[in-house]
């Protein structure tokens, strides 16, 4: 394409603009291997009821371990797989251990959590979305009501009202519906209803500043005002502190994510904390 045009006009094309690419294009390369090499592994974040401290389900978030290389973050190789068209799969991989996890879990006497799950945009955009996940949710034999599916509010500007019905039919089915990031985004209670939300995720960067920052404490309260008189859960992300603990607890916040409680953890940690002597209360 350049050549035709004429190569002069490219000259501003700089050594360091070259590097990145040939970054992005290795590990692009890497990436679309890593599902065979068996490289990619689940950790599992507890989620924390506010008022009993039992826990009440876990939030499945993908690691990539790439074979003598540092251990690369999903907010690096998430996007790159969106870009690239590998989040259907690897998305898919990702539900189908999840699952296979959790129904393991149970089978060893685990209480019945929540199981919340993330997707991608595009995974939803995809016509065979619902099939998909259905298959994959008989296939397992995981009991749907369990598992909760949490969207971006990136959703309703990329795919807009596509995204409805299909939400509707999984809900059909018994999955939940969580809002992650919220408040980060073009969030709108209009949203909120249009997707038929069960719960949200309040944005960590609003908890972060919750202690000595009075506007974030005003927004926050505002949420979990906005979401009871809604009927929606409110699970506040990124707790590290008891003071944000405390202030959320005693602002009504039903569910608490956070290195306060505990990190994401490899499988068998989290069974180890799960069994812990946690009471677990059913969401
Ligand atoms: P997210 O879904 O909002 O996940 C929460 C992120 O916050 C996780 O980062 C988690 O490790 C981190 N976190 C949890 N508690 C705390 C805390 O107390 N303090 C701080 N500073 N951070 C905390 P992680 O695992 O690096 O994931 C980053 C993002 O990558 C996720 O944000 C999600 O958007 C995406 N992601 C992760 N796993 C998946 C996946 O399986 N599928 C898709 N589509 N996206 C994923
Ligand atoms: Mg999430
Ligand atoms: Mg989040
Ligand atoms: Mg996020």
């Amino acid at each position: 394409k350049a050549k035709s045009r004429g190569l002069s006009q490219y000259c501003f094309y700089q050594p360091e603009m070259a590097e990145k690419t040939a970054k992005k294009t290795r590990m692009e390369q890497m990436l679309r291997q890593a599902l065979e090499k068996n490289e990619l592994l689940l950790h599992y974040q507890p989620q924390i009821c506010a008022q009993t401290q039992a826990l009440v389900g876990a939030e499945v978030l993908v690691r990539w371990q790439p074979e003598g290389q540092p251990m690369v973050s999903p907010a690096q190789f998430i996007p790159l797989a969106e870009e690239t068209g590998l989040i259907i799969p690897v998305g898919e991989w990702i539900f189908r251990r999840a699952c296979e996890q959790y129904v393991e879990w149970r089978a060893q006497g685990m209480h019945d959590i929540l199981l919340s799950v993330n997707v991608s945009p595009h995974q939803i955009q995809e016509a065979d979305f619902v099939e998909r996940f259905v298959a994959i949710i008989e296939e397992t034999g995981i009991d749907a009501s369990r598992v909760v599916l949490e969207i971006t509010e990136s959703l309703a500007i990329q795919e807009g009202e596509d995204a409805i019905p299909k939400l509707k039919t999984l809900k059909q089915r018994g999955l939940q519906i969580s809002m992650d990031d919220f408040g980060t985004g073009y969030s709108s209670l209009g949203v909120l209803k249009l997707y038929q939300v069960d719960s949200l995720k309040i944005a960590r960067e609003f908890i972060r500043d919750l202690s000595d920052d009075h506007e974030q404490r005003t927004i926050v309260n505002a949420i979990l005002a906005m979401a009871a008189s809604m009927k929606l859960k409110v699970i506040a992300e990124g707790v590290e502190t008891k003071e944000q603990y405390d202030h959320l607890r005693l602002q009504g916040c039903d569910w608490i994510q956070g290195f306060y409680f505990s990190k994401p953890l490899p499988a068998e940690e989290f069974a180890r904390f799960a069994g812990g002597g946690r009471l677990t209360v059913i969401a």
